[in-house]
């Protein structure tokens, strides 16, 4: 640990993001490189994952449950053996994107981040130093904010997902809803996301009306 505010958690249950496939897909990160030179590619990208994107090796996975194995001296809220969800993205808690609920817009972290647009694990040492999740061990820094408690009776298989994939088809989905109820969900693409959509559109409601548009190349649009 580095700071009194870390945690030491160990994942015992990573899923798969299709933003694990691309660096090990050499033929997607090859075309990234191509169309970042081109000028194809939002440069933006490249701050992300690197100007030669997903340059390895490095350690991928951004979607875990873990279990705490250590927590610094100003961690008041966790213990050691606690069960808990690690979010993709780092992120302070306290920063005024951290305050809307933006924590992937982390103010606080993209200031220190190498990139300088993103702070998050799995993604290559633009995003930081945090390493990938496919680990034995991660150092998760503002653990009181970042670390989430699985609630207890929950299996923690049912809500790998709940670092990104889960998270992302909430916010997609729910809040839209809660300003339109009773509207339909179109979902194009076939991720994890997209799978979560329509399981989200019934719980939220109880209405099973959304259009899985499966296979699109849109693959993180939501209309
Ligand atoms: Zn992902
Ligand atoms: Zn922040």
């Amino acid at each position: 640990m580095v700071e009194p505010t870390d945690a030491l958690v160990r994942p015992f249950v990573a899923s798969r993001c299709d933003g694990d496939v691309l660096p090990i897909h050499r033929p997607v990160s090859r075309a990234m490189q191509a169309g970042l030179r081109l000028g194809l590619i939002d440069p933006v990208v490249a701050s992300i994952v690197g100007p030669m994107p997903f340059q390895g090796p490095f350690g991928i996975g951004h979607e875990c449950i873990a279990q705490v194995t250590a927590v610094g001296d100003s961690v008041s809220d966790l213990a050691v053996g606690d069960v808990v969800v690690v979010p993709w993205a780092v992120s302070c808690g306290t920063c005024p994107e951290c305050r809307q609920g933006l924590t992937a817009k982390c103010s606080t972290m993209r200031a220190t981040s190498p990139g300088g647009t993103l702070a998050a694990f799995g993604f290559g040492p633009s995003s930081g130093p945090w390493g990938g999740m496919t680990a034995d061990s991660l150092r998760i820094p503002f653990a009181d904010h970042m670390l989430v408690k699985v609630p207890a009776g929950v299996d923690p298989l049912r809500v790998a997902a709940a670092s990104d994939n889960l998270a992302d088809a909430w916010r997609a989905v729910v809040p839209p809803l809660r300003e339109r109820p009773g509207g339909s969900v179109l979902v194009i693409g076939g991720g994890g996301a997209h799978r979560s959509c329509p399981c989200l559109r019934q719980s939220c409601d109880g209405a099973p009306n959304a259009v899985p548009a499966k296979g699109s190349v849109f693959n993180h649009m939501y209309l």
